[in-house]
């Protein structure tokens, strides 16, 4: 058993039951009541206290985060029976109860994704317990997943389906704020840019970042896991070294943890660009 490959963000919770009972036959689409982002969520999914769960998330930024393995029963729709055979997902949700434009993008790319990997032939939605593609609604008194999901279950089934006959694959969401994979620039190098650990005393400082959201990661890589993030205006001290990796320079620092970060400063390409995430202040 896998997890999906469109997952950019994991944080585990050990809110589950351990192994399926049951092999994986359905999907649940849940909206998180509220915008949250996919740390925000897996926050929420931390503490044992908390008795919830799923196995994943996805943000109105359209990324995707796994908080149960899929092999596990998560603790999300107030059903054994659901919940030992379904893979169980929490949308972020605007104030009206819909998704963004990427949200749903990427639920769609998941739910192809977890189709085609578990042997799902398609989705059924039949607005009842026995389709392949249920609601919360359907095993307790709640609105979840929300009034505007609710009424588009069908064409969820409808669009999943289509990929799945004609065999394409679908481009997972990426919203305005999900920027991060953009560019670096250094300080005015005028030479090209190897790849690996350069030092330079010259690198050191304070940068403001010039994005709305700079992902700051554990590894010096874009398939680093995500620790944090930077919004636009803040500042942050860089050490006197960098790596090139990706096509991108990476400054780096001890976060608040004691652990090593890594952040994208802008495109290697050997000088500072006015598109750059990182600025000096
Ligand atoms: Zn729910």
């Amino acid at each position: 058993m896998s997890n999906s490959s469109l997952v950019s963000y994991t944080r585990l919770s050990p809110n589950h039951s351990g192994r399926r009972k049951y092999a994986i036959t359905k999907i649940t689409p849940h909206y998180m009541a509220g915008n949250c982002s996919v740390e925000t969520c897996g926050a929420i999914f931390a503490p044992t206290s908390r008795q919830a769960s799923s196995n994943y998330g996805i943000g109105s930024d359209g990324r995707v985060a796994l908080y149960v393995d899929e092999a596990n029963r998560s603790w999300c729709s107030s059903s054994s029976d659901n919940d030992n055979r379904a893979v169980t997902i929490e949308c972020a949700n605007l104030g009206d109860s819909s998704l963004t434009d990427a949200c749903w993008k990427s639920l769609v790319a998941l739910c192809v994704d977890i189709c085609r990997r578990n042997g799902i032939p398609k989705l059924t939605y039949t607005g009842g317990k026995d389709g392949t593609l249920t609601e919360h609604r359907m095993f307790a008194n709640t609105d979840c997943p929300g009034a505007w999901l609710h009424s588009r279950m069908g064409l969820l089934a409808q669009e999943v389906n289509k990929y799945l006959a004609n065999g394409t694959t679908p481009k997972a969401g990426t919203g305005a704020s999900a920027t991060s994979t953009a560019s670096v620039g250094t300080s005015g190098k005028s030479t090209a840019l190897a790849s690996g650990y350069h030092k330079d005393a010259s690198f050191a400082g304070r940068y403001r970042c010039t994005v709305d959201y700079l992902r700051v990661r554990r590894s010096p890589s874009l398939s680093g896991t995500e620790v944090a993030h930077y919004s636009k205006g803040e500042t942050v001290a860089l050490e006197g070294y960098y790596w090139v990796s990706g096509g991108f320079v990476w400054g780096t620092y001890i976060g608040g943890s004691g652990n090593r970060n890594y952040i994208a400063v802008g495109k290697a390409t050997g000088k500072a660009e006015p598109d750059d995430y990182l600025v000096r202040v």
